[in-house]
Order: structure tokens, then C-alpha cells, then sequence
């Protein structure tokens, strides 16, 4: 990989950083050469801050990394695009993205992560996480109450009711496919493969 550093005076090259699997954009960087050359080593992003003037891991107080997944050029080798997995929030701000709040492959996608925080930072006072500690076969019985909940909503002229049990169905399944460390992709990529 060529990268033209020389190009401007200053020798920085900026970086967008995509999620790998929700192809959102999360932020933009700028490297030189050394943390080019560690980034590609560690396959964790390093940027030159330019505010801090010096080499910058992301992650490296807040423990929110990016892993590399891809490195691509761009046509006259003066920028570069990192796919990653993020871990955690990536803005300092507390954002998903420094782009904005949202996880732009949807809510169902922003639902599972929040519902893999509570469980893996074991928030006490959450239902989801208390739901989660009473094991496997009680959030599996969970889902299937909501199912029948809905069936039997259906048969009414309740949308409401009908659209609240819809939404239980929901949360619970993904909190079931947490449970199996399952991840909600999974489910699409077969999807995706029956449309094929
Ligand atoms: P971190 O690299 O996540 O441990 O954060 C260390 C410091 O870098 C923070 O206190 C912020 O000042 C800054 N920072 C972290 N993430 C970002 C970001 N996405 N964009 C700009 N500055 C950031
Ligand atoms: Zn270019
Ligand atoms: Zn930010
Ligand atoms: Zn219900």
C-alpha cells in the first residue's frame, strides 16, 4: 500500500473510519506514516492526533478500540477508509458516531446493542439483565408468551394492543438471541441468503 504522505506539507493523511458490519461512518482521523505502519501491525487504529501532537490509540483511556477489518486507498492514494469493529461507543461525547446518535443500519440494530450493554456490564436495576440471570429456558418461555400474546391480539380489532405485543415479541427475541450469543446479522445474512 502506497500512501502518498508527502502530498501536503504536514504529511497527514486523513482516515474515515466505517463500521464493518452497519457501514456507518463513525469518525475521521488523520495519520502519518508511523501510525500507518502501527495500525496495520496492531490491526487497532492509531491516528496522529493533531490537537495532542502525537500518536493517538483510540481506545487508549477509554478502552473503546476500533479493530481493523479492512484497509482501502482511495484512487490517488491521499486517503484512507478503515472498516472496524468498534467497541463500545466510538465518540467521546458518548455517541455512537461522531457522525450522530444513531446506529444507521436501524433501531432493531441500536436495540441489540443496548440490550448486549446491560447484560455485559451487568447493569443491576435493568430488567433485561435480570431477565437474562434467571437463565436460557425463562427468556426462551418469555418469547414464547409474547408469541401467543400476539396471536391472540391478532384476533382482536385492537391494533394497539395488537402493536404493543408485536414490540414485547421483539425485545424478547433479541434478548433470546443475546442468550445464545447469536447477533441479530446472523438472522440476516440467512434471510438474505433465501433471497438470493
Ligand atoms: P480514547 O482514545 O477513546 O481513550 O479518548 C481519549 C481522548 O481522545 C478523549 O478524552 C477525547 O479528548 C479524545 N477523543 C476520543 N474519541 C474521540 C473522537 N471520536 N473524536 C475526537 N476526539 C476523541
Ligand atoms: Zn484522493
Ligand atoms: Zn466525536
Ligand atoms: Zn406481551
Amino acid at each position: 500500500m502506497n500512501i502518498n504522505f508527502d502530498k501536503n506539507n504536514n504529511s497527514l493523511v486523513p482516515v474515515i473510519i466505517q463500521d464493518e458490519r452497519t457501514l456507518q461512518i463513525l469518525m475521521l482521523g488523520y495519520m502519518n506514516e508511523e501510525a500507518f505502519a502501527k495500525t496495520k501491525e496492531e490491526k487497532i487504529v492509531t491516528f496522529f492526533s493533531r490537537s495532542k501532537n502525537r500518536l493517538w490509540t483510540k481506545g487508549e483511556e477509554s478502552g473503546n478500540f476500533l479493530t481493523v477489518k479492512n484497509i482501502e486507498i482511495d484512487c490517488d492514494n491521499d486517503s484512507i477508509l478503515i472498516k472496524v469493529i468498534p467497541k463500545n461507543v466510538v465518540c467521546h461525547t458518548g455517541s455512537f458516531s461522531c457522525f450522530g446518535e444513531k446506529n444507521s443500519k436501524g433501531f432493531l440494530y441500536e436495540l441489540e446493542e443496548k440490550i448486549s450493554h446491560r447484560i455485559d456490564d451487568k447493569v443491576e436495576d435493568s430488567y433485561t439483565y435480570s431477565l437474562f440471570q434467571r437463565g436460557l429456558n425463562k427468556m426462551a418461555q418469555k418469547v414464547g408468551e409474547e408469541a401467543v400474546e400476539l396471536i391472540i391480539e391478532s384476533k382482536d380489532n385492537n391494533d394497539d394492543l395488537f402493536k404493543n405485543e408485536a414490540a414485547d415479541l421483539l425485545y424478547h427475541f433479541l434478548i433470546l438471541l443475546k442468550a445464545k450469543n447469536i447477533s441479530l446479522e446472523d438472522i440476516e445474512e440467512i434471510l438474505l441468503d433465501r433471497n438470493k
